[in-house]
Parts: structure tokens; C-alpha cells; sequence
């Protein structure tokens, strides 16, 4: 997705995959300036460290209390933020202000979409999880309101990793209890079809935001940050389409 972005801009730049032992992350991190790169996406198991490792941090990322892209500025110095939480928002294409909202799952992404309903205005952002006493927390942490059952809502987001594999029972998720929402929001994505909960949602009548252009969002508001150019959006879908493997 990045390269296919960097090639049709004709930018001179390369995404590579590092493989990075956690022992080994500050000094990698600390390294990457010196070698010539310009920013890092950072994924499981490193988005906290990558926020204890930078000098400076968006309010997103700081509020989440992890990291998902760092940028090594030319007056040095190592940046981090969250574009997980924009990039939902981005994908959502309309503003939450005012809404109901439910999120299913209190992991990372969870914490991310939480936080972006709320820093977007949304009336009432309630959270489920599977463990309660995590939905407790994040709830607690950043002001929404936990419940011990999934309830009806405007937007629903599914930011639990029920859908990742074709045999996954979307029922786990209490959809049954969900209603009709008017907007429902699946981070898991396919290379094609739908996932179970996208499929849910269509059935309910709700207009339905794939988690696939969440992630090239995401990827989009990375790109921005360390180019300072548009990220040529549709080229990102067809890459991250074309790189996701079937059975996933
Ligand atoms: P995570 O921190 O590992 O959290 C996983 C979440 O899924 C937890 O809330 C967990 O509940 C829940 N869960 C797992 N199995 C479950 C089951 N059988 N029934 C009910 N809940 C279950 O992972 P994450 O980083 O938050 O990511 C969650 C999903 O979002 C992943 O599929 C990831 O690929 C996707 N994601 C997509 C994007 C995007 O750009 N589209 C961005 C970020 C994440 P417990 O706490 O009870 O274990």
C-alpha cells in the first residue's frame, strides 16, 4: 500500500518490513534516523514502547497511551501518534457529534475508536468486552461507559478480532441484542466478501464502513505525516486490497 502510494507520486522512498525483537526496539527505533528513514508504522507488540521511546506525542496518542506510526523530524527528535483513532474517523465519513455509540472490544483498537468517538463529540460511547473487567477500565480511563451486555446504539463498531477467521461465530458478539443501528463500522477486513459482522450490519439495514478503509486511513494519515503530500487514496485501496491473502 505505501510503496504502490510512494511509486504513483514518484517519490523516491521504500516501506520495508523490520522485524524487531522487543529487547531490541529503543535501540532499532534510535538507530532508523541515522539510516535514513523518516518515520516508522509500529504494530503489536510495540505500539507502548514506541510512545515511551519519543520526545514528543500527538494528544491522541498520549490519551490512547500507545503508538502506532513514529516520525524523525529534520530537527531531530522522534515523534509519535495514533492514526488509528483519525483513520476511523476518516473512514466513518460523518461526524459522531451528538451520537450513540457502541464499541464491541477493549483491546488496542477499542481503546483507539473509544477515544476517537469522544474526542469527536459522540453523546454516549458505551463499551462491551468479552473480559468485563477491561471494558471497566478503558471506560474508566477515558470517560465512556462500560456495560455488561451489548445494547442498542446510532454507530456500532466492531473492534474485537471476531470475523479474522472464516470459522469465527459473529454470535459471541451479542448481535442479537444490537437492533437496527444506523452505522456499523467492522475493523477486520477481507481481501472479498464480507465479514460476519459486515454482514450482520447489511442485513440490518445500516450502512456499513469496511474495515479496509480503515486501515488505509490509517495508512493515509502515516503517509501525510511523514511526506507532507496527499496520499493518493484510491492507488492505497487497490494495493491494500490486492496484499490481503484470501483467507484472511
Ligand atoms: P487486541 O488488543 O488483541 O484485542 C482483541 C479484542 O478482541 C479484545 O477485546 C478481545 O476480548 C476480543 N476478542 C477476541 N476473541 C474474542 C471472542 N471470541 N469473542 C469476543 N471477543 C473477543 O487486538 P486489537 O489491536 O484491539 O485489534 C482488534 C481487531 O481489530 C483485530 O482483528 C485487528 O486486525 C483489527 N484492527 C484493524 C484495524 C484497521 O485498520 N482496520 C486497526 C486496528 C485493529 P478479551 O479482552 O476478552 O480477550
Amino acid at each position: 500500500m505505501m510503496g504502490a502510494a510512494f511509486a504513483a507520486l514518484g517519490l523516491d522512498w521504500s516501506y520495508t518490513k523490520l522485524p524487531v525483537p522487543p529487547e531490541l526496539f529503543e535501540e532499532t527505533v534510535r538507530a532508523l534516523p541515522g539510516s535514513g528513514y523518516r518515520g516508522a508504522n509500529v504494530t503489536i507488540p510495540h505500539k507502548l514502547a514506541a510512545l515511551r521511546v519519543a520526545d514528543r506525542s500527538s494528544p491522541a496518542a498520549r490519551a490512547i497511551g500507545a503508538a502506532n506510526t513514529l516520525s524523525f523530524g529534520d530537527g531531530g527528535g522522534i515523534e509519535a501518534d495514533n492514526t488509528d483513532a483519525g483513520g476511523f474517523l476518516a473512514a466513518l465519513d460523518e461526524s459522531p457529534s451528538g451520537a450513540r455509540a457502541l464499541v464491541l472490544g477493549a483491546g488496542g483498537a477499542g481503546r483507539a475508536v473509544t477515544w476517537a468517538l469522544l474526542d469527536a463529540g459522540a453523546a454516549d460511547v458505551a463499551v462491551w468486552n468479552r473480559s468485563p473487567a477491561r471494558a471497566r477500565e478503558l471506560a474508566g480511563a477515558l470517560g465512556a461507559r462500560a456495560v455488561e451486555r451489548p445494547e442498542p446504539a446510532e454507530i456500532v463498531v466492531n473492534a474485537t478480532s471476531v470475523g479474522l477467521h472464516a470459522e469465527d461465530d459473529p454470535t459471541q458478539l451479542g448481535l442479537a441484542r444490537l437492533g437496527e443501528p444506523r452505522v456499523a463500522c467492522d475493523l477486520v477486513y477481507r481481501a472479498a466478501g464480507q465479514t460476519p459482522f459486515a454482514g450482520w450490519a447489511t442485513r440490518a439495514g445500516a450502512r456499513v464502513v469496511e474495515g479496509l478503509e480503515v486501515l488505509v486511513r490509517q495508512g493515509a494519515l502515516s503517509f501525510r505525516r511523514w511526506t507532507g503530500v496527499d496520499p493518493p487514496l484510491d492507488v492505497m485501496r487497490t494495493a491494500a486490497r490486492g496484499e490481503i491473502s484470501p483467507d484472511t
